[in-house]
């Protein structure tokens, strides 16, 4: 029994399984009956691949999170064209005419008559 027990892992290098070498750090951690650096210890693994995980899943919950809010934005645009043209027969029904708010100073109407706007400063 050697004084200063070797770490247990295998390491393979990028050619595959041909030229794996043991880790050549000391063992200090004792799990699983067997001696490991701390970071190829069962426990030490585990706690990198839990970190990695969690770093995945936040990642995906981003992604996710990005999606939704450009699905939300498309169905908005989707319905925008309806929701002007139905907010304009609104108008001439109630004020019998345009919506224009130049004419019209009813805070819905001002609100309507922007949103029917086209962008000017391209
Ligand atoms: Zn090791
Ligand atoms: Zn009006």
């Amino acid at each position: 029994m050697p004084d200063k027990p070797m770490c247990s892992d295998e390491v393979y290098d990028s050619f595959g399984f041909d030229h794996n070498y043991s880790c050549t750090r000391h063992g200090t951690v004792f799990e699983d009956g067997k001696w490991w650096c701390k970071q190829h210890s069962p426990s030490g693994v585990k706690a990198r691949e839990e970190k990695s995980a969690r770093y995945h899943d936040e990642r995906a919950r981003q992604r996710h999170e990005k999606w939704a809010q450009e699905r939300e934005r498309e169905r908005h645009a989707n319905c925008f064209d309806d929701l002007v043209a139905a907010l304009e027969q609104w108008h001439y029904q109630v004020h019998g005419l345009e919506l224009d708010f130049e004419k019209c100073k009813d805070p819905r109407c001002v609100l309507a008559s922007k949103a029917k706007e086209p962008i000017t400063d391209y």
